[in-house]
């Protein structure tokens, strides 16, 4: 495990537009590229005030909503949510969206080796540039932690608790714009138009796992791979569970946390 994080990087930097470039890039060995950045094989220390921050929490849960929150707050932040970096990939029928569709279509967990590779990949080049990074949708497993673990020094985490009969309604109410990624909710986050995207106009579909016997699926791994991250990461004492049904009245609630934290930009 540790040779996915300790052994390749690649040079790509985390852009929506060069997902589909990904694959391409020339992977190298880190210690090639290791003087230039602040980052080490072994350590899980990192330099200045930089934070690693992951955000836990049921699929469905707000996971995204308190994530954008978070950045609009705290502009020196880079975020990566594997989520979404899945279904660029599933977008641009990649060989790894391929793969990856046929687990997320049926609500289970893409390999771990495979979120390992694919989270090192996205990002490498965001430890050591000065900036906070917020990983949302990683680790989903204690394997994935654990190989986190080898490599970073994780600060903070934002565990969110949102009663799962809220989520199962919840999510029957979203709604998607396909070729942007576009979030809608029809009962607190409606687009102008019934049914239409705001921007472009175009039909609004449900995400293919947001159909009701799939959320179960995906609720039950969250349960059974994911949850025991919260135990994980208490142990630790990095983690503070934020619980409640709107993100309106949790995120306040976090910015405090992340300030007391020593997050202030
Ligand atoms: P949610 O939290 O609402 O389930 P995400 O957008 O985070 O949604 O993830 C969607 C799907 O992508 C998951 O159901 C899973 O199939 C896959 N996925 C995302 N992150 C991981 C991960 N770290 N490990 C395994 N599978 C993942």
């Amino acid at each position: 495990m540790r040779r996915f994080f300790s052994r390749y990087v690649t040079r790509q930097k985390f852009t929506t537009g060069a997902i589909s470039k990904l694959k391409e890039q020339p992977r190298i060995p880190v210690d090639s590229i290791i003087s230039s950045t602040t980052r080490s094989t072994t350590s899980t220390t990192h330099p200045s005030n930089e934070k690693f921050m992951l955000i836990l929490g049921k699929p469905g849960g707000g996971k995204g909503t308190i994530s954008s929150k978070i950045l609009k707050d705290f502009p020196d932040m880079e975020h990566i949510s594997t989520g979404d970096i899945l279904r660029q990939h599933v977008r641009d029928e990649t060989e790894l969206g391929k793969e990856a569709k046929e687990y997320m279509d049926h609500g289970d967990l893409v390999p771990d080796e495979v979120m390992i590779r694919l989270v090192l990949d996205y990002s490498t080049n965001s430890i050591g540039n000065g900036k906070h990074l917020l990983l949302d949708g990683f680790p989903r497993t204690i394997k994935q932690a654990a190989a986190l673990d080898e490599s970073i020094n994780v600060d903070v985490v934002v565990d969110l608790n949102i009663p799962t009969e809220i989520i199962v309604e919840r999510i029957a109410d979203r709604w998607i714009h396909a070729a942007s990624g576009r979030v809608y909710n029809y009962s607190y986050n409606p687009p102008l138009n019934h049914g239409k995207d705001d921007e472009s106009g175009e039909d609004l579909v449900q995400r293919y796992d947001d159909k009701p016997k799939t959320v179960r699926k995906r609720l039950d791994a969250y349960d059974k791979a994911t949850s025991p991250l919260i135990q994980y990461y208490e142990k630790k004492g990095v983690l503070k569970t934020f619980s409640g049904t709107m993100s309106d009245k949790i995120y306040p609630e976090v910015k405090k946390w992340l300030n007391k934290m020593g997050m202030n930009r």
